[in-house]
């Protein structure tokens, strides 16, 4: 099998040893829970619970505050009562609503899944796509790879713009991270009905799991899946190589279509739609079971970390409720806690934040294992030019956010850039490029919106002039 490629990008140590081939292991339902109201890209949500309620496994507790936004609802992942409703750290650091729920004393994991709420099971072959992408929303499910973009809009794109292939995104470029391998391995079966539900609802014939060739093992038992599965269409399996950032939603497209997604554009702009594996499994379980995403499987590891896991916890686990048997800390030797793979994740200062929909992995990283952190002046050595794999210049960008010249930066590609941290990695100089990119399109989303808001303040002052003509 032909293996394929982007341009440019990183071969890193994938560091991915320690947990690779292991199982997902199942953690007991925690005493208590704490949940993002807000977990997806789009519009907030709407809390639907009081404190003193008691919920069920299941049952839906905040969703859209209007019809017709963006949004995903949020379901408890254990049985129990709510005792707060207040604003906590959530993994990106910033704070947000969550619902806290603390179980029944007597309830064990044996009662929980006895509580659950499911949705009925739904023929996604023999239901209307109105129907289907419902059920896709009501089920709050989001890219998993990170994104947490609502997987219902990205399943229905505008008319003008067609889709001819749909992308398993299997790549999983990030070191450390071995949970995407984990899913395809345990539940290849799922993978290939979730996938051929998205084919389904999008009328879309072709479509390609894409994985990095350090994952080629799973390729039998794939192939065993699609032949008796008897899938409708055109599902092949393509190979990259193991590159970062291979599992971005442009490199994949580029190396498994030879497509280029255009500067300012989506996937759907070269004809595809990326879904992350264990996304396509979440799908196949809201119809197949009826379930909500109220669990998430992920990877725990690291240099400080004493049992390098795949484990499967509830949505809104604390970190510091999480077994030892499933994190056991070197705290000798911790000097950073990471939402999510070293590359593209996020530093939190404690053990108290939540697993979300969106949280592939808890990377307890030792002294060692991270970047230094001291930063020194540019030396103009163009590293980080030769490494983005978007083709940006990270370093005028950069120049251009420290000058505050934001229409500059917005000029050079701002963007355009996916965060994926390659710049920061080579950058000689230890430059937080990457950090800055972060909050530079921060700033600008800021801009943009406030535009917005002034253009909508001062319509009611125009429309008599209009009158008038
Ligand atoms: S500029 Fe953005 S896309 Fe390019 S290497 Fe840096 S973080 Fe990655
Ligand atoms: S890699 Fe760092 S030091 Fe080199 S040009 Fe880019 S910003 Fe400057």
């Amino acid at each position: 099998m032909a293996v394929s490629t982007f341009k440019r990008g990183l071969k890193l140590p994938t560091r991915k040893h320690a947990t690779e081939g292991m199982p997902v292991e199942l953690v007991p339902a925690p005493k208590q829970v704490v949940i993002p109201i807000n977990q997806h890209f789009g519009a907030p949500n709407k809390c639907l619970v009081n404190v003193g309620d008691r919920v069920s496994r299941g049952e839906k507790i905040a969703d859209a505050a209007a019809p017709g936004l963006m949004t995903v609802p949020v379901h408890a992942s254990i049985s129990g009562v709510v005792k707060k409703i207040e604003p906590r750290t959530q993994s990106n650091n910033t704070e947000g609503l969550c619902v806290v729920i603390e179980a029944d004393a007597d309830s064990g994991a044996a009662q929980e899944v006895l509580q659950e709420v499911l949705m009925s099971p739904l023929d996604p072959f023999n239901c209307t796509k109105e129907e289907a992408l419902a059920r896709v929303r009501e089920a709050g499910l989001l890219g998993m790879g990170g994104a947490g973009f609502p997987s219902h809009v990205k399943l229905s794109p505008p008319p003008n713009k067609p889709i001819d292939i749909i992308i398993a995104d299997g790549a999983e470029c990030e070191p450390y991270l071995t949970t995407d391998e984990a899913v395809m391995n345990e539940k290849p079966h799922l993978l290939v009905k979730g996938l051929s539900i998205v084919m389904k609802i999008t009328g879309v014939n072709r479509a390609i799991i894409g994985m990095e060739d350090n994952k080629k093992n799973l390729i039998p038992m794939i192939e065993r899946e699609l032949r008796v599965g008897n899938i409708p269409g055109d599902i092949s399996i393509g190979l990259c190589r193991t590159r970062y950032p291979q599992g971005g939603e442009k490199m994949l497209i580029t190396a498994l279509t030879g497509r280029e997604v255009p500067s300012g554009g989506l996937p759907m702009d070269a004809g595809c739609i990326v879904q992350n594996v264990g996304t396509l499994v979440a799908i196949a379980e809201a119809f197949t079971l009826g379930k909500p995403l109220i669990d998430r499987d992920l990877t725990v590891s690291g240099g400080a970390c004493k049992t390098p896991k795949n484990i499967r916890a509830p949505i809104g686990t604390l970190l510091k409720d999480l077994p030892i048997a499933f994190m056991d800390i070197d705290y000798s030797k911790l000097a950073k806690i990471l939402f999510g793979g070293p590359m593209m994740g996020t530093a939190v200062p404690s053990l108290e934040i939540p697993i979300q929909k969106n949280t592939s992995g808890i990377i307890l990283m030792t002294k060692e294992e991270t970047i230094a952190e001291f930063e020194g002046p540019c030396i103009r050595c163009s590293r980080c030019i030769r490494n983005c794999p978007c083709r940006l210049s990270p370093v005028i960008m950069n120049n251009s956010l420290e000058a505050e010249d934001l229409d500059y930066a917005t000029r050079a590609g701002l963007m355009d850039c996916i965060e994926c941290g390659s710049c920061t990695y080579v950058c000689p100089a230890r430059i937080k490029l990457v950090q800055r990119f972060r909050i530079g399109k921060q700033r600008l989303r800021i801009r943009q919106q406030a535009a917005q808001a002034a253009a909508q303040a001062a319509k009611p002052a125009a429309q008599p002039a209009a009158a008038k003509s």
